[in-house]
């Protein structure tokens, strides 16, 4: 479990990522709201703790990005701020939980690994679909505007990547770790490879391909 935690003030941050090594989760932090982006958008988290107060920016901006972009994992919101009003701003915009500062690291624990929990027990969709393609996760089945299109196991895996992420552009590093389980600089052309495959079956004759490369970032749904 990678955590990202968003915090401005260093011993704050020290403190909660000491708390959820100790914990065994993997924890990342980023002091700004750029760091903040380009973590996320380097690599796969499944929680983040967002302070609001950043020297950058608003925490709750960033959240609302990130809704936006199709990043479903649990938020937990730290805040000095503690006024109902932003409470209900921060719920709205989709946190999942709020932890007025000062707080105690162990209910900060607790909490985040209730809701980490809550993640993984909720019903996921198990049939996912994107413009004439349909997936059914528990059928282990792919079609192509109702016709069967057999796909590798691998293949399957990418595909279900983009397809729970639709709005999302996924980059090379996040692909790598989440189909090859890898973070190690891996045959370049791999996930080439694999991306002309998905193409090759779900491109239509006319518009856009199936997948959109993302100059300089990676690949999205079109
Ligand atoms: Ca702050």
């Amino acid at each position: 479990m990678k955590i990202l935690i968003v915090e401005d003030e260093r011993k704050v941050a020290r403190f909660i990522e000491r708390a959820l090594v100790e914990q065994a989760y993997t924890a990342r932090t980023a002091s700004t709201c750029a760091e903040a982006r380009d973590e996320l958008a380097e690599s796969p988290y499944d929680a983040i703790i967002l302070d609001l107060g950043l020297p950058d920016g608003d925490g709750l901006e960033l959240l609302r990005e990130w809704r936006a972009g199709g990043f479903n994992e649990p938020v937990l919101i730290l805040s000095a701020r503690d006024a109902v009003e932003d409470r209900i701003k921060g719920l709205n915009l989709g946190a999942d939980d709020y932890l007025p500062k000062p707080f105690s690291v162990d209910e900060l624990v607790a909490r985040l690994r209730s809701l980490l929990r809550r993640q993984g027990t909720a019903p996921r969709a198990t049939v996912l679909e994107h413009r004439g393609v349909r997936l059914d996760l528990l059928a282990r089945v792919a079609t192509f505007d109702g016709k069967p299109v057999d796909l590798t196991s691998r293949e399957f895996a990418l595909l279900e990547l983009f397809l729970q992420n639709p709005r999302r552009v996924l980059t090379r590093t996040m692909i790598a770790e989440k189909i090859w389980e890898s973070s190690y600089e891996m045959e370049t052309n791999l996930i080439e490879v694999y991306v002309r495959r998905l193409r090759k079956k779900f491109d239509r004759a006319e518009g856009e391909p199936f997948l959109k490369t993302v100059r300089g970032s990676g690949y999205q749904l079109a």
